[in-house]
């Protein structure tokens, strides 16, 4: 058994044993892969739609059940979200043009553990600052895995996204929606959001697992829910940005439990698609 602390509002926390840390890489794996093949089939003209259901088929070849399909009433495998839809995204029948930036974000079921990972695809003609507000955006998620590490505090993850978003660069950073634990369920304690302060917030503590996936705007923050009950929009129908990776805590280097490696595979061999790399700079994590 893995061992449980609690928050100071008294939330129980779970931290993972070696074995479980194995199974969540597992899930992560057909997420991974999962997030991969969509890679390979995304291009003008083509709807969500038929990507969530490719990703559906996808995901129960490999053994796995997709965790977001009847989650709190989702009906589908995969949010998608594309140009101003900051996440949450339901399947549509749009089709997608050669300038739409498309979030793409899945959750997999494996065992009884869970992986959860997301990446923002560029089609061919979108424009260089666009691609910008992704590269920032993408290497945000590596600044927040450096601090995933044994002694730091949530708000260290917190901070480093921020700053580097919001200071660094000129955007913003989402405040309704956060990161969150996750393993034995898709969301558990503790929320990892994207924004506060250094060395506050839960003490990380070896085999804490975590999805960390900073949402970032192009204008301003604030953002807004549409009727369906799901699709968050930024207010300023400005283009957002979505990253997102499965760690473990541990001392020293973050163990990144998801890997974006088969995505860059796959946009090299799709010629509808524009690389996204973070924005270069070394980061210990980046090989991920
Ligand atoms: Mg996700
Ligand atoms: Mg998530």
């Amino acid at each position: 058994m893995g061992f449980f602390s609690s928050t100071a509002q008294g939330k129980k926390i779970y931290h993972k044993t070696d074995e479980e840390v194995e199974l969540m890489r597992a899930a992560n794996l057909i997420v991974s892969k999962t997030l991969a093949h969509v890679a390979t089939l995304l291009k003008p003209g083509v709807t969500g739609k038929a990507l969530d259901k490719a990703a559906e088929t996808f995901i129960r070849d490999l053994g796995g059940r997709p965790a977001f399909k009847g989650y709190n009433g989702f009906p589908a495998s995969l949010c998608i979200s594309y140009n101003d839809i900051v996440v949450h995204g339901i399947p549509s029948s749009r089709e997608f043009r050669e300038d739409d930036i498309v979030s793409v974000d899945c959750g997999v079921e494996w065992q009884g553990y869970y992986g959860d990972a997301a990446f923002t695809f560029a089609l061919g003609a979108v424009p260089q600052p666009t691609l910008e507000l992704l590269e920032v955006t993408y290497a945000s998620l590596y600044r927040g895995i450096e601090q995933a590490i044994v002694g730091k505090r949530i708000g260290d993850i917190a901070f480093a996204i921020q700053h580097y978003c919001e200071r660094e660069h000129p955007y913003t950073v989402v405040r309704e929606l956060v990161g969150h634990g996750i393993g034995r369920s898709l969301h558990e304690e503790p929320e990892v959001p994207n924004y506060g302060k250094r060395g506050q917030g839960l003490l990380l503590q070896d085999g804490l697992t975590l999805a960390i996936e900073p949402m970032v705007n192009m204008g301003r923050r604030e953002v807004y829910q549409s009727d369906d009950g799901w699709t968050i929009h930024t207010r300023d129908g400005k283009p957002s940005a979505h990253f997102e990776h499965s760690v473990a805590v541990r001392k020293g280097q973050a163990d990144v439990l998801s890997t974006h490696e088969f995505i860059h595979e796959a946009i090299k061999n799709n010629p509808n698609l524009k690389t996204v790399s973070p924005k270069s700079e070394n980061f210990a994590a980046q090989k991920n």
